[in-house]
This record gives structure tokens, C-alpha cells and sequence, in this order.
């Protein structure tokens, strides 16, 4: 067969492909995944090709029958979610376009389609734009350069539970970071903010990674700067919940991470900007193979907007809304349950999603292992492990996991 054919399509090829998903898809697998089974594939790279579909097959058994299932109903755990169907469809899509953001003139539509979904959700951040980047590390990365840039700032203050990747940006941009305590719900105490903040990036976590608490982000109003970590909760401020995230709209900058709460497949997340176009300015370098300079951290880099916008359309602003409220219901849920039951204890109400709470008077990492058909993640909170469980699975059943969970204690 002449080498070229496997860059056309095969239609059996690609039929078969999609078959074996849907298959999958349609087992109900196991919220635990299969951790100890072999990986199914020889330990030396062979010399003879087995072709394109013997090769899926092949990896079908790891990469389709094995997984974790973020959709089961018992799987009420970590931020990330399952992925709607359209946007596995717009991934196969991109991979076959191939498009480098890096370049307008090899992907001049790919780029137009990034800003239009820009343009679709920074202003409800109050954010006038930004782009795409793998995840909020990155997100947060690059606000902070952005933020150095411009202010000259030589700290980055933020609370003593904001996520490891501020501490890293902080690190890598060689400023130093100032860690704030946290009140007993684990929000940043805004009496414990250094008095000069002229020198500082203060960053704000909206949805803090171990409980989901906001700190006040209305805060630091003299800094040099303000970030917003929006990470996990930013999403809320499209939902009927947006009053948590008030003061949002006054940051410098804003992260948030769509292959959380926009239940987009890895790697996709915003970095927003207040003034973006001085933002990107000043994060921005020129190369002569360049027809455009280069924003931010990533070189060549993919249409990661084409899931979102496939997401974005399908369900609309009402439908997006419609999806984060009922996973906040089935946070509350699971919360009104937990309060019920005399052997657990709920940490707090949820306000982001985040549930936290523990069997009483027992080692709840021992508990966690134990659980049998269902899957809650644990956390550290005041030096204490508990169980978290994140809303980001529609298909969550909140009983099947308290069950679950009472069962294992
Ligand atoms: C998840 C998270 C991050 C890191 O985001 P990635 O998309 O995993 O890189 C940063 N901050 C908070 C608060 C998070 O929850």
C-alpha cells in the first residue's frame, strides 16, 4: 500500500474506531478503574506495523476499557469531569486539521475561532480577553509574567492554601511568595494581608483546590496587581450561583480551567486579562520566521477552542447554566445526606461544589481505600484528612455514594 494512504481517510478505519468507543462508552466500567491489570501492548517497539486498525484494537483494552469512568454513577471525586460527546467528535477534528495557532497564515480560521470564544466569556469575568492554554498552572503562570511585566511587582501573596502552581509561577518568575493564613472555612484572612501590597501580585483563589472556599475578592484593592485563581469555580459565575464570585470583575486577571467546570476534554483553560492587549504586549516576543509575535508561554500549540465552542453552541448559555446548576444540587445533595447521617460530619456547606466531610472518628484515608463502587477523593483541610467529594459528574447518584462510603467505614 503506498505510505501516503494513511494520511486519507479510511472510512472502515475511522468507523471502527468510533464503534469501539461507543462500546466502551456504553459499559458501565467501574468508577475505580483497573489499576493493577498488565498493560496489554509488547515491551519492545516491534519492527512490523500491524496497521492502523489492529493498532486501535490493540489499545482499546487500555485506553477504553480500563479507565477510571468519571461518568459513573458513583465516581463523586476529583474536579474533572465527564466530557460531553460533541466534544470528542471536535478533538478528532482538530487532530485531523492540525492547525498551529502559532502561525495566521496555517491557521487563520483556527486563530479567529479562539478569539471569538474569548470574546464569548471574558466579559462575564470582567476580563476584555486573553487565550487558550493547557490548564490554569500555565494560566496562572502567565498572568503572573503578564503581572511582572507591567508592575514591576516582586512578591506574590497568596493564601496559605492557594494552589502549588502560584508557589511554582512564583518560583520559576524568581519572585518571592508570601503565604497569608486562612480562616476556619479556609478563606484567605484579608487582616493578615502584608499593609504594603505596592510591590505585591496578590492572588485570589476562587474554589481553593482541598475545600472550594472563596477568599473575599474584593480584597487588596492597593496591589500592584490582582490574579484571580478561578480555576475550579469560575465557571459559577455563568450559573444561577454567580453572586459567590462577586468582585471577580475587578481583577487584573483572571484563570480559569475549562477541562473542569466547562466539562472539556485536557488541556483547555482561559488566562483572561483586564486590558489584554497591554497584557499579551507585554508577553509577547518576535521571531523573523514569525508573521505574528508569539503571546505567552506556548509555542506551537492546537485548536483546543473547537471542543469549547462545539460545547458552547450545543448547550447555549441557558444549557451551561442549566448544567452547573444541577451540579450544584447534587453538591447540596450529598451535603443535606451527610448532615443526616450521625457517623459523618460535613466540614461546610458547599458554596463551589466542593463537599468535604468525614466518618467520624475513624482514619479516613483507610476509609477511602476501603470504599467499593463508588469513588470519593480525600484532602488535607487544617492538618486533618476528609473525604472530598467534587461535583463535576452529572451522573452522580449522592446516596450511592454515602452508601458506599458507610458500607467501607
Ligand atoms: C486545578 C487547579 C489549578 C491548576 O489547574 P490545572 O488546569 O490542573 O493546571 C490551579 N488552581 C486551582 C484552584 C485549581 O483547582
Amino acid at each position: 500500500m503506498p505510505l501516503e494512504t494513511d494520511f486519507d481517510p479510511d472510512d472502515e478505519g475511522l468507523a471502527h474506531a468510533l464503534r469501539l468507543l461507543i462500546d466502551a462508552k456504553r459499559e458501565p466500567g467501574t468508577p475505580h478503574g483497573d489499576p493493577v491489570a498488565p498493560l496489554d501492548l509488547p515491551e519492545r517497539w516491534p519492527d512490523a506495523g500491524v496497521g492502523g486498525s489492529a493498532a486501535l484494537d490493540v489499545l482499546a483494552a487500555t485506553a477504553l476499557r480500563r479507565p477510571t469512568r468519571l461518568d459513573h454513577p458513583g465516581f463523586f471525586a476529583h474536579m474533572d469531569p465527564p466530557t460531553p460527546w460533541m466534544t470528542w467528535a471536535a478533538t478528532a477534528w482538530a487532530a485531523a486539521m492540525n492547525q498551529n495557532l502559532l502561525h495566521p497564515d496555517s491557521a487563520p480560521a483556527a486563530r479567529l475561532l479562539e478569539r471569538r470564544v474569548i470574546e464569548w466569556l471574558a466579559p462575564s469575568f470582567g476580563m476584555d480577553g486573553g487565550h487558550l492554554v493547557p490548564g490554569s498552572t500555565v494560566a496562572n503562570l502567565t498572568a503572573l509574567w503578564a503581572a511582572r511585566e507591567l508592575t514591576g511587582a516582586r512578591r506574590v501573596v497568596a493564601s496559605a492554601v492557594s494552589h502549588l502552581s502560584v508557589a511554582k509561577a512564583a518560583a520559576i518568575l524568581g519572585l518571592e511568595y508570601v503565604a497569608v493564613p486562612v480562616d476556619e472555612r479556609e478563606r484567605m484572612r484579608v487582616d493578615a494581608l502584608p499593609d504594603d501590597l505596592s510591590d505585591a501580585i496578590v492572588v485570589l483563589t476562587a474554589g481553593t483546590t482541598a475545600a472550594g472556599a472563596v477568599d473575599p475578592l474584593d480584597a487588596a484593592s492597593t496591589a500592584a496587581w490582582r490574579h484571580v485563581d478561578a480555576a475550579w469555580a469560575g465557571p459559577l459565575r455563568l450559573s444561577s450561583h454567580a453572586a459567590v464570585l462577586d468582585g471577580i470583575e475587578r481583577a487584573d486577571s483572571v484563570a480559569v480551567s475549562a477541562h473542569k467546570w466547562f466539562y472539556q476534554p485536557k488541556e483547555s483553560a482561559l488566562v483572561l486579562f483586564a486590558d489584554a492587549e497591554r497584557a499579551h504586549a507585554a508577553i509577547s516576543i518576535g521571531g523573523g520566521y514569525l508573521v505574528a509575535p508569539n503571546v505567552g508561554l506556548l509555542g506551537s500549540h492546537g485548536a483546543a477552542a473547537l471542543p469549547l465552542a462545539a460545547t458552547l453552541l450545543a448547550w447555549g448559555r441557558d444549557g451551561l447554566r442549566a448544567r452547573i446548576d444541577a451540579d450544584m444540587a447534587l453538591a447540596e445533595r450529598l451535603a443535606a445526606r451527610i448532615a443526616a447521617e450521625p457517623a459523618l460530619e460535613l466540614f461546610a456547606p458547599p458554596e463551589t461544589g466542593v463537599v468535604v466531610w468525614r466518618v467520624r472518628g475513624v482514619d479516613n484515608a483507610a476509609v477511602r481505600d476501603g470504599v467499593d463502587g463508588a469513588w470519593v477523593s480525600t484532602t488535607t483541610v487544617h492538618d486533618e484528612v476528609w473525604l472530598r467529594s467534587v461535583a463535576a459528574n452529572p451522573h452522580a447518584d449522592p446516596d450511592l455514594v454515602v452508601d458506599a462510603v458507610l458500607a467501607a467505614r
